[in-house]
């Protein structure tokens, strides 16, 4: 790890203990309840619940993992904070006045369906009578097929084993351009990535996957094991046990990147094959990489949608729009304080707020330019 990530780690440890001890933890949740307009309304989102942490972050992208043992940990300290679980659909009616909450409330999300969820999420949650909604990438459901984020992060991590060197004439500009930035150890992948998807549309994360993979293959190693997809059958059976879905596009598609007729089938043939393949109605949405706008949302609204969900990390307020929902993005390290281990303090201030109320930290925006080149934002 570097060195600025273990410094921040040590100071939100040493932040989030005195924070607890002092009492001042509650008197900064009250304070945020009454910034909320009441109540407060957490959603938490999650990727990947896996059986194996250590062996996964070997091989995925570290931050959509979480172990099912913190997993459940964070479900517990979500209600000893106080918090208790509910359906989006009822949080939705308490946010815009319809319903009046007895309790802080918290709605936990799981965007692109992979199977550990499946797996090793949900019998937790089944458990422990949670409720949840896992946003499904409509088109890859089913298929076998993986992420592009999931691909890439593999073949580029191929090349690196392979000390494989970047040949700047035979591949398109943005591949040699990713492939320099990681090999040279300028950004670790992850973040590389991050930065990548942020900038391209699909079609350039396709024909960099199909570049790489001509360079390294051929072989049939190309793609990930892991990162497997729900299958429908096991979508069926989590709504038969009352747990809700809604779309996340057909390809997992950064919306905001797209001409206004992509977004539009996007939108529309996600929730179309969801409701005939799962039998629901599907009214609620994901951004992916949680960027939107407003054309997006018109969108939204134009196919009978009623909620979509971002990634921006701060509070829903009562009475505020449903088509931006915040959401804090949670996974394994969010929970390990200063030994390594699991930080129960550390956990409860994090999902209480504590850091930004401080000014510790401040959240991403999603709001995005339609079609803007690179991905530009709107201030
Ligand atoms: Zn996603």
């Amino acid at each position: 790890m570097d060195m600025r990530g273990t410094v921040r780690r040590a100071m939100k440890s040493a932040a989030a203990g005195v924070l607890h001890h002092s009492g001042l933890r509650k008197a900064l949740a009250a304070y945020r309840r009454y910034q909320s307009g009441g109540r407060r309304i957490l959603i938490v989102s999650y990727h990947r619940v896996v059986a194996d942490f250590t062996g996964e972050l070997q091989r995925s992208i570290p931050g959509l993992l979480i172990s099912q043992e913190t997993f459940r940990r964070h479900l517990e300290g979500l209600s000893a904070a106080g918090y208790e679980f509910s359906s989006l659909g009822d949080a939705l009616d308490v946010m815009a006045g319809r319903r009046v909450a007895q309790k802080d409330l918290c709605v936990v999300s799981f965007d692109d369906g992979y199977r550990d969820v499946y797996r090793y999420g949900y019998p937790v949650l089944k458990q422990m009578g949670v409720p949840a909604i896992t946003y499904l990438p409509a088109a890859l459901i089913g298929t076998g097929q993986r992420f592009n984020h999931d691909r890439l992060f593999h073949l580029v991590r191929m090349a690196q084993a392979r000390g494989y060197k970047p040949v700047f004439d035979v591949m398109p500009a943005p591949t040699t351009e990713l492939l320099d930035t990681v090999l040279s150890g300028r950004k670790r992948l992850s973040a590389a990535l991050d930065d990548f998807i942020g900038r391209y549309p699909t079609g350039t994360l396709v024909e960099t996957i199909q570049a790489l993979e001509e360079r390294l293959g051929p072989s049939p190693e190309l793609l990930p094991e892991q990162g497997d997809l729900m299958d429908w059958d096991e979508v069926r059976r989590m709504v038969k046990d009352g747990f809700d879905f809604g779309a996340h596009t057909l390809g997992h598609v950064v919306l905001t990147h797209e001409p206004l007729e992509v977004v539009e089938r996007e939108v529309r043939e996600s929730k179309a094959i969801i409701e005939r393949e799962a039998s629901i109605t599907v009214r609620d949405f994901a951004y992916c990489n949680g960027w939107y706008s407003d054309e997006v949302i018109r969108v939204l609204k134009r196919n009978g949608f009623r909620s979509a969900v971002t990634t921006e990390d701060m509070p829903n307020l009562m009475g505020g729009d449903p088509f931006t929902l915040k959401r804090k993005v949670l996974w394994e390290n969010f929970s390990v304080g200063l030994t390594g281990g699991y930080s129960r303090t550390l956990t409860v201030c994090q999902l209480d707020d504590c850091f930004s109320t401080l000014g510790m930290r401040a959240p991403v925006l999603g709001r995005r330019l339609q079609n803007a080149p690179r991905g530009e934002v709107v201030w």
